[in-house]
């Protein structure tokens, strides 16, 4: 077999090895039922189980409430960028709230700005998306139809470090790179959406969760396949869904469940996986600097820059050396990102950080 390194991809992002290797043992034919699941109808009894459970285990991880609903898309996140705003924003006299915190929250407003008026109540921008609003900075309209903020910038590495308060205004969130990462407390979302490829799953798919009260607030007239009702109505089976994408999902949160043990648990173990790589980051007299402000760091992508650009191309080949590859920021800020997601083995992240010290001679 193919060895496998560590991939610290931003996404399509690392998955369970458990997962990968249930997945190959019924790529071929599913048991009892001899078709794969590359193959299988959506409207078969086998697929309609998948997405049973993978929604109620969602449920489970996440304890979502009755009045919410779950819905599997395609599109990606962008789509729903623009999504959020055809159903919540479109409207005479209509506005919506973006707390902008990096790259992913500017695009989102920059998309619903075409469907309606699009305020920023926050923008990091001129402190290059390193921080969080700090108490008082945040200039919510309590008119708004609805607050969005993106919970991890995955560009910046720049995470909310617990669920926003939004006062009565519903909350709706980005939490593509960020999802399953941690328990939220449901309540204060009204909607959240979530490409799998990070931190779920593979690309293909987006989970979105929606309140009941923000579902009714949707105007007729949108395209079926753009209206989140439709999704609802249908149970996510409208058309064709990424049936394997979902299935991929299904056994992600069976490990999260069974395995892990849940999302505190997850959480333990991310925040120990990111504490090792940020006490390297601290303990490093300045060789290595953080992007993040330490009050705003991001678990799942670690975001630093070395003395020079030379070095940073030195560091990233010799760690591809070790089998640590993807380590390279995005185009648009430079520098280092590890992408830590949930299935990065605590090795890996050893691995790296065992890494790093040598690189910098500590
Ligand atoms: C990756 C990412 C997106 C874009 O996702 P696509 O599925 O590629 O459209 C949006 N928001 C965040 C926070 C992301 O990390």
């Amino acid at each position: 077999m193919t060895e496998r390194v560590y991939n610290f991809s931003p996404g399509p992002a690392v998955l369970p090895l458990k997962v990968l290797e249930e997945a190959q043992r019924n790529l071929v034919a599913l048991p009892q039922i001899g078709i794969s699941p590359l193959e299988i109808s959506h409207r078969s009894p086998w697929f309609q189980g998948v997405l049973d459970e993978t929604e109620a285990n969602l449920r489970r991880l996440l304890a979502i409430p009755d009045h919410y609903r779950i819905v599997f898309m395609q599109g990606g996140s962008r789509l729903q960028f623009s999504l959020v705003a055809m159903n919540l924003l479109r409207g005479t006299g209509r506005s919506a709230d973006y707390v902008v915190t990096g790259s992913w929250g500017q695009m989102a407003m920059q998309e619903a700005a075409r469907e309606g008026t699009a305020r920023a109540a926050y923008n990091s921008k001129p402190h290059n998306f390193d921080r969080l609003p700090q108490h008082g900075e945040l200039e919510l309209d309590p008119r708004a139809r609805y607050v969005h903020l993106t919970s991890n910038e995955t560009i910046q590495g720049v995470q909310f470090q617990s669920d926003l308060d939004a006062g009565g205004v519903p909350l709706v969130a980005d939490l593509s790179s960020d999802f399953l990462c941690r328990p939220l407390d449901m309540s204060r979302y009204g909607l959240i959406y979530a490409c799998a490829q990070k931190n779920a799953g593979p690309a293909g798919v987006t989970i979105v969760i929606l309140r009941d009260d923000v579902l009714a607030q949707i105007d007729e007239g949108l395209p079926t396949m753009l209206d989140y009702r439709s999704f609802v109505k249908e149970k996510s089976l409208i058309n064709t869904p990424p049936v394997f994408a979902i299935y991929l999902v299904m056994l992600v949160t069976r490990w999260l469940l069974d395995d892990v043990g849940g999302l505190a648990a997850m959480l333990e173990i991310n925040r120990r996986k990111a504490g090792l790589l940020y006490d390297v980051i601290d303990g490093s007299r300045g060789f290595y600097r953080g992007h993040a402000q330490p009050n705003a760091r991001s678990l799942m992508n670690v975001t630093f820059r070395l003395p020079d650009d030379a070095t940073q191309d030195e560091f990233v080949k010799q760690a591809k050396a070790r089998g640590l590859v993807e380590l390279k920021g995005h185009r648009s800020v430079g520098g280092i990102r590890a992408s830590i997601y949930n299935a990065m083995p605590m090795a890996g992240v050893e691995k790296l950080r065992d890494f790093m010290r040598e690189f910098a001679r500590l």
